[in-house]
């Protein structure tokens, strides 16, 4: 089947908190931008049924309510969504090509949003229950499903203990099962100090799944003693896993750098190794996953990918010339030596009127020209022809020089 091919300027994959935002940020800044998300727009934000930790939400939110608001917000400002997953990418040229099943899109940028999936627990029979099966991993999607039934969480973070308490108000009984000592949880402790106050909350200490069991739907999970191996079933109508959260790179692996975990390395702009390709939320490599820090990123990604494409229009245009010759001075304005330059650039400017464009590039806020250069001495005078560069001087750079350059044209 021949694909359709569709240009955008920007193409974002995962539409959760970090991908809408970065899709407010580039649509804002009149960039063509598609958002392409494979489940449910608002990511796994919207598995959580309150958010009380994001500014500006003193009553707290619904997950859902609150990406509601994101999802709203990218429209207005003419994000287009695509709902379809991203099969493969292609970020080896200028351009950056992502595929879908049926379409193939163009994109100048690309922001990687695609946030993480549940972990597993590894445990027999695991495969058999997933989802509607009984074994889940959205408290909000599936307690009223359970109302006065037991069931069991597996784990202690935050995650596990906050959604294993709103799971009490349908619930009969939540058994917790933690893999830790008994009273020790790794969740925080005003979460914990509700949790073992709370009656409906049984606790199985010491404890990691080693089997699920059921005909057909899940109706029991053996717990294993990590300390005296001893086995126990317990029946249950539902369990829900809330071990943590793996990255979806595999789209990404021997393309975008990544740490052991496979989530994606950037640097502060959010860029990761491949010019053009950004790295946003959950999927980077970062110290605290959450919506607030989600939301940062997407900023800084959307700010971020529209200078990258203002430059290399820049770029394109200007500093090649269309294959003529072309002479650009990079400098930093906040370095003195820099800016001292600039009037004998000025007179070199006016000297050769009509025969060589000059531009000025300040790598202060961006090194992006001076990089597609190959150019990390500043100041530097280049000397570009036929879309190469011909010659570079840098630093003490002097009149005279900047003539003998001027001669290697010709
Ligand atoms: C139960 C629970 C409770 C939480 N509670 C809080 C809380 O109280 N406060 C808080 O701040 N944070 C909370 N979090 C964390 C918060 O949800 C995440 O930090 C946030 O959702 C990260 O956003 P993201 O955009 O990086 O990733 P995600 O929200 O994971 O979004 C990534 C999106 O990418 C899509 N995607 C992946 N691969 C592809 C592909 N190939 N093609 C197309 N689309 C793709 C996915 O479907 C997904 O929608 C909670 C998380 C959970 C699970």
């Amino acid at each position: 089947m021949e694909k359709k091919t569709e240009r955008y300027d920007v193409v974002i994959i995962g539409g959760g908190a970090a991908g809408l935002t970065a899709g407010i940020y580039c649509g804002r800044a009149r960039l063509k931008t598609l958002l392409i998300e494979k489940a449910l727009v608002g990511g796994l934000a919207t598995y959580t049924n309150e958010i009380e930790n994001y500014p500006g939400f003193p009553e707290g939110s619904s997950g859902l309510g609150l990406m509601d608001l994101f999802h709203k917000q990218a429209k207005k400002f003419g994000v287009e969504f695509k709902l379809t997953d991203v099969r493969s990418v292609d970020f080896s040229g200028e351009e950056k090509i992502v595929e879908t099943f049926r379409n193939r899109y163009v994109a100048k940028a690309v922001i990687v949003a695609s946030g993480g999936k549940p972990r597993l627990t590894g445990a027999k029979n695991e495969a058999d229950f997933l989802y509607d099966k009984g074994i889940s991993f959205c408290a909000t999607c599936d307690a009223a499903a359970n109302t006065d039934k037991t069931v069991m969480v597996i784990g202690s973070g935050d995650a596990a203990i906050e959604e294993g308490m709103f799971l009490t108000k349908f619930a009969s009984k939540v058994i917790v099962s933690v893999m830790h000592e008994d009273g020790k949880m790794d969740c925080n402790e005003i979460a914990k100090a509700e949790a073992l106050a709370n009656p409906k909350m049984e606790f199985a200490w010491n404890t990691v799944v080693d089997s699920f069991e059921g005909e057909g739907r899940l109706e029991r999970v053996v717990l294993k003693n990590v300390k005296t191996e001893e086995l126990t079933p317990y029946t249950v109508d539902s369990c829900f896993l809330f071990i943590g959260y793996l990255p979806n790179t595999e789209l990404f692996r021997d393309m975008l750098d990544m740490n052991r975990g496979g989530y994606l390395l950037t640097n502060e702009k959010m860029e990761t190794n491949i010019p053009g390709i950004f790295a946003v939320g959950d999927v980077r490599d970062k110290f605290l996953k959450q919506v607030a820090t989600a939301v940062g990123d997407g900023a800084v990604a959307g700010y971020a990918a529209e200078k990258y494409i203002a430059e290399g229009e820049v770029y394109s245009r200007q500093i090649l010339n269309e294959g003529g010759p072309s002479f650009v001075y990079i400098y930093n304005a906040i370095d003195p030596a820099g800016r001292e330059l600039l009037p004998l650039i000025e007179q070199f400017e006016e000297k050769h009127k009509g025969e060589i464009p000059v531009s000025r590039v300040d790598v202060y806020k961006s090194t992006g020209i001076a990089d597609k250069l190959n150019v990390s001495v500043f100041p530097s005078a280049v000397l570009i022809n036929n879309n190469q560069v011909v010659a570079v001087l840098e630093k003490d750079i002097n009149e005279a020089d900047l003539e003998k350059l001027a001669a290697k044209l010709g």
